[in-house]
């Protein structure tokens, strides 16, 4: 242990620097070490300069891998505007304790959304970016609800279910490739919104169908991408045929992925 305290100071040879006469005492707790001087050293007690110093991180060391996706990271300020913001459209929610996980994933403020708007419960639970719940409240308010509002016999829109938000994984749950925006709280996978009045309409491969659950579904996909900017759904892609993909995920140029 001793040698772990001359550390700072072998460093500090090394560099030229001068011991500070008067300032931190490199060792304040002597009942550490028995042998530990109770007053600042001397450079005369100093190891020498080729005494090795096997906790120097050495410049020849590989550095750590990047991780493949990076957690965003909201200030206390930016995470009160968005609160503010779900409340006026309101949205019933909690924040949740950090997340992480492997390759760089993780969520720094995480929600819990159970109403999306006032009397639309969203289900099951969530972890999601406030911004990402943000998105989601405001494509309800201005597009889901009043595109609801129009169905027949006077339905009325109660529930909003989801596959998944945060979950770390790879796109389209493959072993490899780039990590999804589920990973970082960015994104959530819509598959049926649920009413009083009239039965549940699921996310399916609907066109050509020429019914009110086509022209629903048709109309809360393409208002979506006035609030994320990624929506991907059936035709998409196989892995998109029951679900719709909406994700925040920031590109060059502001550029929107809506297919
Ligand atoms: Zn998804």
């Amino acid at each position: 242990m001793r040698s772990v305290y001359w550390v700072p100071i072998a460093v500090a040879l090394l560099a030229g620097a001068e011991l500070p006469e008067q300032g931190p005492v490199p060792i304040k707790k002597p009942e550490q070490s028995t042998a530990a001087p109770a007053t600042p050293a001397s450079p005369a007690q100093l190891p020498s300069p080729e005494a090795p110093t096997p906790d120097l991180p050495s410049a020849e060391k590989e550095p750590p891998p990047l991780p493949d996706i990076t957690a965003a990271e909201e200030t206390a300020p930016e995470l009160a505007s968005c609160e503010v913001e779900l409340r006026k459209l309101e949205v019933t929610f909690s924040r949740l304790d950090p997340m992480t996980g492997d390759n760089g994933c993780g969520v720094t403020a995480p929600y819990a959304i159970t109403e999306i708007a006032k009397g639309v419960a969203l289900s099951p639970a969530t972890q999601l970016r406030c911004k990402t719940a943000l998105a989601l409240a405001r494509w309800v308010a201005g597009v889901v609800l009043p595109a609801a509002s129009t169905l027949p016999d006077d339905a009325r829109l109660t529930e909003i279910n989801h596959g998944s938000t945060y979950v770390c994984r790879r796109r389209n749950n493959l072993p490899t490739g780039k990590m999804s925006e589920h990973s970082i709280g960015n994104a959530i996978d819509i598959v049926d919104f649920e009413f009083e009045g009239r039965k549940p309409i699921g996310i399916s491969p609907r066109a050509g169908d020429g019914n009110i659950e086509e022209a629903f579904q048709r109309a809360v996909r393409g208002g979506a991408c006035l609030q994320f900017t990624t929506v991907l759904g059936p035709g998409a892609n196989a892995s998109h045929d029951d679900h719709l993909h909406l994700d925040i995920a920031e590109r060059r140029g502001g550029y929107r992925l809506c297919q």
